[in-house]
């Protein structure tokens, strides 16, 4: 679905970022690569910003006109560093995003127009393009690097297509060890914990069994108030074990956490 995205990039003059946008469009899924008269392409400084993306590179299309980077797409989406240039539908990346996607689903191509660094689309050009999309950046400083504003579309592109296959977004792997990290102490767990820094308070004298004032109710209530892991309570338990044995004089055997 997202092959029938294409980003085309208009007159870029910097081959490197022509290279930065194909990686950007590669770690987002995209592949088809568009370049509309670029003034230095191929280079082998595209190639290196590409890092691993020159496949994109090596596929990309070059053509001499907007007109025809354009062939076989139903809608347009023209990107400006400025906002509301000339009066025209506008849209924020992630509304732009989620259009594109309902667009691929019904089997239709798109493109994703960018500007030239310095002078970004002309209105003839911007005028070719359904929408206008404008990455609300700061009004002061609202021009993006060529290839960062590649990266921002594209990856709303990608939440937007994740979100309609019901793909997750993020890793859920939760192995073994971090399990144990995680999965929260049991009441008898805790109960036998209580029980055995009792007994270690009193071994190492300062828990007095016969005046025992409200020492074991306040660390019930600090350590109940901690939600503590099981790990951690390992770890508690191993403190105490040891403290038991320094108590009592004997031997410790040395091991991790
Ligand atoms: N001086 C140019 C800046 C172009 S930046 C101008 O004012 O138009 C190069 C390209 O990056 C733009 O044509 C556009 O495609 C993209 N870009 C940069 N900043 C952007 C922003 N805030 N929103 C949308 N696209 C942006």
């Amino acid at each position: 679905m997202l092959q029938n995205i294409r980003v085309v990039l208009v007159n870029t003059s910097h081959p490197g970022n022509i290279g930065g946008a194909a990686r950007a469009m590669k770690n987002m899924g995209l592949s088809r690569l568009v370049l509309v008269e670029p003034q230095d392409f191929p280079s082998p400084e595209a190639v290196a910003r590409a890092s691993g993306a020159s496949d994109i590179l090596d596929s990309a299309q070059i053509v001499a006109t907007l007109e025809e980077a354009l062939v076989g797409c139903s809608q347009v989406f023209g990107t400006s560093a400025r906002d509301r240039r000339i009066p025209w539908p506008l849209l924020d990346p992630r509304e732009s995003a989620k259009a594109c996607i309902e667009q691929v689903q019904l089997g239709a191509e798109v493109a994703l127009v960018f500007g030239r660094e310095y002078a970004g689309l002309t209105n003839e050009e911007l005028q070719r393009c359904h929408f206008h999309v404008h990455i609300p950046a700061d009004p002061d400083f609202s021009s993006l690097n060529l290839a960062t504003a590649v990266q921002v579309l594209t990856y709303e592109v990608r939440m937007a297509w994740l979100a309609a296959e019901g793909l997750p977004t993020k890793m859920a792997k939760l192995e073994t060890t971090s399990m144990l990290n995680t999965q929260p102490v049991t009441m008898d767990e805790l109960e036998k914990f209580y029980g055995q820094l009792e007994a270690t308070l009193v071994d190492i004298g300062f828990l007095d069994p016969l005046k025992p004032r409200h020492l074991m109710t306040r660390l019930r209530r600090l350590y109940g108030r901690s939600g503590i892991s099981k790990l951690e309570m390992n770890i508690l338990r191993g403190i105490l074990t040891e403290t038991q044995k320094t108590a009592r004089g004997e031997p410790h055997k040395r091991r991790e956490p």
